[in-house]
């Protein structure tokens, strides 16, 4: 093992879930954090802190020069990004590497390559992976894009080719939405992602988000089986689960093994996840693209598999191989995450901050609660609204939702809004017993269950998400 101290560079739940994994391994920990986050609980848990700016995050975690001084004077040989932020920046990760610090993550050439979805595209089509029907390449003009239309027929989904966290997605259901569209989402692209380079794929109706899970150490790589995130408000993830009871042992195996051949078609190195499509309809599935890092919802994995994926990425970035092969990884019962965001759903999940009055976290057998939160914390308005993530496990999907129910019933943060009212509704809804959604089931189904629910315009200043 050849890293003695990390620097963790990001904030909130995954800086914690990062501590844990390097303490676990006997690693130094160095957290980084804004002026807003001096009383977050990473920086009281880390061996050391270092303040690198104001509370704006463009500011401080997201400021490549601020980070990188701050892991040269701490004296760390490796940087650990999380997700968000620098997490997906081949700039950053250069940068890293080129001083002379380990990135915790992909090689930045991997990253710029995956991180570009059309580019990513290209790979998956190389390695014989399933792709949406959809542009061949970039889409540079509306002529080009209407003939792209015209042939995959409508509805279609003009996508950023820079695009995340949900964002620079648009869907056109004739030619005149998409004549409409096109411009406007080229120059959104360009203003939030500084590229406006578009893609456009068919839109794939009713289809459940399957995602695989991937290790690599470079030389060989692995799955560790699929999620199924289905549950999303506005492209975002609400709930995630796995495994995904929709796949028949067959398409899951195609699956996985797709997603193991896109890895090593590009020697891939450290923790990924390879997004899907699945038509259940016809069976099909499609790639959508990679995200080259850990993702918020990887506990879900770690509960079915016993795998610690954030301590597997860190031994990895130290030159070790893997610690498994694939015949290893075992699925064992079915795991739940719902994410605990300060919002409230009865206003439209109006985002706000607030002082954590109580706390009362569910504890007890396949009960976790990842989370940045304690009593008296006070949450800045700053940053991504995501307090914790609550995953349950249990032998099978039933006796995980009934544990789930049980552990909601008895969770209790006091001093702002949170989505746990909607996960009990969702907990105890029969569609979601029988795990029968898709990726728009969850929108139509939140004007029911919270009918009095005003709708947020846009997202209000105080709490907009920043990225990148
Ligand atoms: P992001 O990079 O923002 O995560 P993705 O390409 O992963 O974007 O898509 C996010 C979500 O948008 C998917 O989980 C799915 O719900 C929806 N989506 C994306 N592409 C399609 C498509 N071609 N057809 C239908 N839904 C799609
Ligand atoms: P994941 O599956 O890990 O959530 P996403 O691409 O959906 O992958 O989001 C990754 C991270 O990006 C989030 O956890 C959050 O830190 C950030 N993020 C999510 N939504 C947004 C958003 N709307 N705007 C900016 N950043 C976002
Ligand atoms: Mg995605």
């Amino acid at each position: 093992m050849t890293i003695s101290a990390l620097l963790v560079a990001n904030r909130g739940e995954i800086a914690v879930r990062i501590i844990r994994a390097a303490k676990a391994l006997g690693i130094r920990t160095v957290q980084v954090h804004s002026a807003a986050d001096r009383d977050m609980l990473a920086v009281k848990m880390a061996d050391a802190a270092i303040e690198i700016g104001p509370p704006s995050a463009a500011k401080s975690y997201l400021n490549i020069e601020a980070v990188l001084k701050a892991a040269l004077e701490s004296g760390v040989d490796a940087v650990h990004p999380g997700y968000g932020f620098l997490s997906e920046n081949a700039a950053f990760a250069k940068a890293v590497t080129d001083a002379g610090l380990i990135f915790i993550g992909p090689s930045h050439e991997a990253i710029s390559l995956l991180g570009d979805k059309v580019e990513a595209r290209k790979v998956a089509m190389q390695a014989g992976v399933p792709t949406v029907p959809g542009s061949n390449g970039r889409v540079d003009d509306l002529d080009a894009g209407r003939a792209v239309v015209e042939e995959i027929g409508f509805p279609v989904m003009i996508k950023a080719a820079a695009g995340g966290g949900g964002r620079g997605i648009r869907i056109a259901e004739t030619l005149a939405d998409f004549e409409r569209h096109f411009p406007q989402a080229s120059a959104e692209a360009l203003a939030a992602f500084g590229d406006g380079g578009l893609y456009i794929e068919k839109v794939i109706t009713r289809a459940r988000h399957v995602e695989v899970q991937i290790l690599g150490d470079g030389v060989d790589a692995i799955h560790c089986f699929e999620r199924e995130c289905s549950l999303q408000r506005r492209r975002q993830k609400v709930w995630e689960e796995g495994p995904s009871v929709s796949l028949p042992a067959d398409v899951r195996r195609a699956l996985c093994d797709s997603a193991v051949a896109l890895a090593r078609s590009v020697g891939y190195r450290g923790a990924g996840t390879v997004e899907y499509l699945y038509d259940e309809q016809s069976g099909e599935f499609y790639f959508i693209e990679v995200n080259t890092r850990i993702q918020v919802e990887h506990p879900v994995t770690e509960m079915i598999t016993g795998i610690d994926l954030v301590q597997e990425m860190i031994r990895i970035a130290g030159g070790a191989r893997l610690s498994l092969r694939q015949e290893d990884v075992r699925l064992n019962g079915h795991a739940i995450e719902c994410r605990i965001n300060a919002e409230d759903p009865a206003k439209g999940f109006l985002p706000g901050p607030g002082t954590i009055s109580t706390l009362n976290i569910p504890e007890g057998e396949g009960i976790r609660f990842d989370t940045m939160l304690y009593e008296g914390y006070q949450v800045p308005p700053f940053y991504d609204s995501l307090l914790g993530k609550l995953i349950v496990w249990g032998e099978n999907r039933d006796a995980c939702l009934a544990r789930l129910a049980g552990a909601l019933e008895h969770f209790e943060i006091g001093g702002l809004a949170t989505t746990v009212p909607l996960h009990r509704k969702l907990a105890a809804d029969a569609s979601v017993k029988r795990a029968d959604f898709h990726t728009r089931f969850l929108e139509p189904w939140l004007e029911t269950a919270f009918p009095a629910a005003s709708p947020v315009a846009s997202v209000a200043p105080v709490l907009a998400k920043e990225k990148h």
